[in-house]
């Protein structure tokens, strides 16, 4: 990834650098949405670089989008407020009929139209996805769906929901993740008219939300693919969601471990550089290592994702690998910067709490290790 896409990179880094530090701080202070950076992102095309040309796309690989998050991190902003388009997007492209791309995709690539929120997560299912209680029941050709989302990341700032739900209901015969259906919600006009957001106050600055679904009617055309088929298809996107969120995590380790150094260059106690103390240097070359291996499996990951394979393994090995090398420059960054890795103004411990994240979701690391026990290493089903 180090020396690719460097036109790109440059780009993406120069639009980032009207974005600095205390433009991410104010936003944090005020639990506010970054809607003049994802506006520029949008306009210059970086959140649409998947879409295929011919619906106004750039109609690049994933290894470009990769980079233009990796770049994102790696200069101190945050994609978490605007990632999701780039993979859900994905969904509507594989499955979605010609007259659902004709109709939604160049809207979504001149930000016309926003696809962010990603409706997967209840309160009562978790990680188990299959026993997700949300309903879609077809009346006529429209679906009335009843039930309740959590952690719905950007709702409040997204034209589109792709949602997962139930339009067969669960019997003792059915393997449990079938019967889900994907479908795009337009939200524009059923905030309040079927839907309700309520917003989850978090450790770090992220827009999540509950969302509430009573009685809302979406036309039978909104149906993603075929009916009973949504699992099957918000799995097939996991493995860009997984790679994608992996190049960010690289891309805030790198921004952990040159601030590390810079400081521990920078700061002077006992009468020289913190940086000429073993102690000090060697937690910091150590998470600088594991950044660089971490950074080996994404790669992999990404090359045999563009071969046309299915790296499950890979996909999910990076993304455990790169948010554990996050999290660890994350934490040596704290201690490297002393006291002062507490000040907001340094912007480290803002930026510790978001990596945080990466731990638990999109996929916690526990989820991460039982398949890679099962699928990889033969050993029996744990759940
Ligand atoms: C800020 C934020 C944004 C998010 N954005 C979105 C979004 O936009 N859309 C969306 O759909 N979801 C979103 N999520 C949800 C996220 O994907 C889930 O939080 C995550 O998948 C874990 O699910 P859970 O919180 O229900 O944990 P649970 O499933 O309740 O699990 C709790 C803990 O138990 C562990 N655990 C559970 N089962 C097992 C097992 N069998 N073996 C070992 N350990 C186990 C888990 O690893 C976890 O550590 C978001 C979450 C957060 C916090």
């Amino acid at each position: 990834m180090n020396n690719e896409y460097n036109d790109l990179r440059d780009a993406v880094a120069k639009l980032c650098a009207n974005f600095p530090g205390e433009y991410w701080r104010e936003l944090d202070r005020t639990m506010s949405y970054p809607t003049e950076f994802v506006r520029e992102l949008t306009e210059a095309g970086w959140l649409s670089v998947l879409i295929p040309e011919e619906f106004g796309g750039a109609g690049l690989p994933l290894s470009a989008a990769a980079a233009v998050l990796e770049e994102m991190q790696a200069q101190g902003c945050n994609g978490g407020a605007c990632h999701a388009q780039m993979y859900t997007m994905g969904t509507l492209l594989r499955h979605g009929s010609d007259a659902q791309k004709q109709e939604y995709l160049p809207k979504i690539a001149s930000g016309e139209l926003r696809l962010q929120a990603f409706g997967v997560t209840e309160p009562t299912s978790g990680t188990d996805t299959g026993a997700l209680k949300t309903t879609a029941v077809l009346e006529g050709d429209e679906y009335v769906i009843n039930g309740q989302k959590i952690w719905t990341s950007r709702a409040e700032h997204s034209d589109l929901m792709l949602l997962l739900a139930r339009t067969t209901p669960l019997t003792s015969e059915m393997k449990k993740t079938h019967g889900l259906s994907v479908i795009l919600v337009d939200m524009r006009d059923a905030v309040g008219n079927g839907i309700t957001i309520k917003p989850i106050r978090t450790m770090m600055n992220h827009a999540t939300t509950e969302v509430f679904f009573d009685n809302l009617r979406v036309p039978v055309k909104n149906l993603i693919g075929d009916e009973g088929k949504g699992f099957r298809y918000i799995l097939s996107g996991m493995n860009a969601e997984r790679i994608l969120i992996a190049a960010e995590c690289i891309g805030d380790a790198k921004w952990f471990n040159n601030k590390s150094v810079a400081y521990a260059k920078d700061r002077s106690v006992f009468g020289r550089a913190i940086g000429q103390n073993q102690g000090i240097q060697f937690p910091i070359a150590k998470a600088y290592a594991n950044m660089r291996a971490a950074e080996l499996m994404v790669q992999e990951a990404i090359r045999l994702y563009e071969a046309g394979e299915n790296p499950g393994a890979e996909a999910n090995m990076a993304k455990m690998l790169a948010a554990d090398a996050s999290f660890e420059a994350a934490n040596v960054c704290i201690q490297t910067h002393g006291g002062f890795g507490f000040a907001a103004e340094y912007d480290v411990e803002r930026k510790f709490r978001e990596s945080r994240l990466f731990q638990v979701a999109p996929i916690s690391t526990n989820l991460i290790l039982s398949y890679l026990a099962e699928h990889v290493l033969g050993l029996p089903r744990s759940y």
